[in-house]
């Protein structure tokens, strides 16, 4: 890689044939410093931050209010995710390291998500007993369950217990059928299916009562709304949605014959991207997809990638994707470049794809390898329409996975979908490596863990607010002035040295504590 920058140092990155790189391992900060080779020098402002406009091209079809993505790997994105991710104005591509059954239930969790509204809460039956609810209560935290005919959802709703029906009891009454000590279904207050969230409010604060079950005209429950979830009832004006007012939901699938039986589901489901994914996507098997997707259901978005090379871009464009997804080796759980020797830094990666890929309206992502809020605005402005994050999400509340402690520090798993440890778990991701197979498997990721980060409703309204001062700073109102302000050569870069990478962060201290938001 030539570093152009080093003889050059402001110079409009058009104008330069290579650009070093965001890439960068680890999470101490002293290597992060490292890996920050640019910075981007600030303009004139004269805009508050509030008043960037982040919205951004995820396909050529699809625009989202947030350029947020999160990864579809397993130990990211599943429903709780990918609702979080498209309520913020982001989206969720869910994972495909499970059966194709499992995937679309996820998606269709998305696609059926109505704020306020439980779909899937714990349900009983009048033959369990109070054992069981004192159970559930301890596994999920509440009380208030549902019981119904079958003891599933959309079955007749015959009564609810309360913490009140069973508090008094003596540990021998344990085995008592609910049956016996249950509110009967003609003392409950309930709303009919089709209610608004605001009607319902209004009824279950009325009622006084912790749990309001929502039935449809054949007396089956279709879902609860919760007193205590009343005052997280919040507007979501950036939510990313269909045009049904659903939720957007993405996700991923591989190339080979099995994928089009659960691609089949995953449309039932009503999946509104796909994307197709492989860590190294210039592939017949990836162009045979599209061509596949694009003839069954031309109206489904595709993703395809992963690329880092304009020739890689042509390939998968001729093939009629609708977004690219770019990197390779920037992961932060990523050996391929260790182990294949291929790859790209992704600043190089970013600039040269999307540099390519916007002369045919191709929106490009960029994935892997943001370890901060710069590193988004670094990505968007080499470029790049949105950023796919893995380890940034990870250990959150929304994550999937249970946390679990480890010398006292309260964590959850992380692990890359090219890890032994994932690859083991089902084919689809041995697929994404081209492993599956093979009589040695080659391990592309590794498995670790993340310190919790709580939700991200408080995670990711802090990176939508980082970047729009990054915008700021800069003097771009918006994400496609960033873009066209790079193009134009406005935008100016400039490498930075070891030392000032050094000067750039916090030195000089006894101690200091780093909080974010
Ligand atoms: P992170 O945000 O730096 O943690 O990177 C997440 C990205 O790494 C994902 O979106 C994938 O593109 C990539 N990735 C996931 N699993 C692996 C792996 O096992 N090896 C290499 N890259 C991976």
């Amino acid at each position: 890689l030539r570093l152009d920058l080093a003889t050059h140092p402001t110079t409009p990155l058009s104008e330069l044939s290579s650009v070093v790189l965001l890439a960068g391992v680890g999470v101490q900060m002293d290597r992060l410093r490292r890996a920050s080779d640019f910075l981007i020098l600030p303009g004139f402002i004269d805009f508050i931050a509030d008043e960037v406009d982040l919205t951004s091209a995820l396909t050529r079809k699809i625009t989202l209010k947030t350029p947020l993505i999160s990864s579809p790997m397993d130990t990211v994105t599943e429903a709780d995710m990918a609702i979080a991710m498209a309520l913020m104005g982001g989206i969720g591509f869910i994972h495909h390291n499970c059966t194709p059954e499992f995937q679309a239930n996820e998606v269709r969790k998305v696609k059926k998500f109505e704020q306020g509204f439980i779909t899937d809460p714990v349900v009983l039956s009048p033959s369990h007993t109070v054992g069981d609810v004192l159970e559930a209560k301890m596994r999920h935290g509440f009380s208030g369950i549902p019981i119904t005919e079958t003891g599933t959802m959309g079955s007749k709703l015959v009564g609810i217990v309360t913490s009140r029906d069973i508090d008094f009891l003596a540990e021998k009454d344990h085995t008592t059928l609910l049956s016996e000590v249950m509110t009967p279904r003609i003392e409950l207050v309930v709303a009919p299916a089709g209610v608004t969230l605001k009607e319902a409010n209004e009824i279950l604060q009325r009622s006084k009562k912790g749990k309001l079950p929502i039935v449809n005209d054949r007396d089956e429950l279709v879902a609860i709304i919760a007193r205590t979830d009343l005052k997280k009832n919040r507007d979501y004006p950036l939510a990313s949605k269909d045009s049904h007012k659903q939720l957007l939901c993405g996700a991923a699938v591989g190339t080979r014959e099995d994928d089009k039986y659960r691609l089949d589901l995953l449309t039932q489901a009503g999946v509104d991207v796909i994307v197709l994914d492989s860590s190294q996507g210039n592939s017949v098997y990836q162009i045979a997809m599209v061509h596949y997707i694009k003839q069954k259901y031309p109206h489904l978005q595709v993703i395809g990638g992963n690329v880092v090379t304009a020739a890689q871009a042509k390939n998968l464009i001729d093939a009629g994707v609708d977004g690219l997804r770019v990197g390779m080796g920037c992961g932060s759980i990523c050996i391929t470049q260790e182990v294949m020797a291929c790859g790209r830094p992704q600043g190089t990666a970013v600039y040269k794809v999307a540099e390519y890929a916007r002369r045919f309206g191709v929106p490009i992502i960029a994935d892997g390898g943001i370890q901060t809020v710069g590193h988004v605005v670094k990505a968007l402005a080499l470029g790049a329409s949105t950023v796919m994050m893995g380890s940034l999400l990870a250990a959150t509340t929304e994550a999937p996975g249970e946390y679990f402690f480890s010398d006292g520090v309260r964590l959850k798993k992380y692990r890359g979908m090219g890890s032994l440890d994932a690859m083991e778990k089902s084919s689809s991701s041995q697929k994404r490596y081209f492993s599956e197979g093979d009589k040695v498997k080659i391990a592309q990721g590794v498995s670790g863990s993340i310190q919790d980060k709580g939700s991200i409703q408080k995670f990711v309204p802090y990176l939508i607010a980082g970047i729009q001062h990054g915008c700021q700073d800069i003097g771009a109102r918006s994400l496609s002035v960033l873009r066209s302000m790079m193009y134009s050569g406005e935008l100016k870069f400039e490498k930075r040295t070891m030392s000032a990478q050094i000067e750039g962060g916090v030195h000089g201290l006894h101690s200091y504590e780093k909080r974010l938001y």
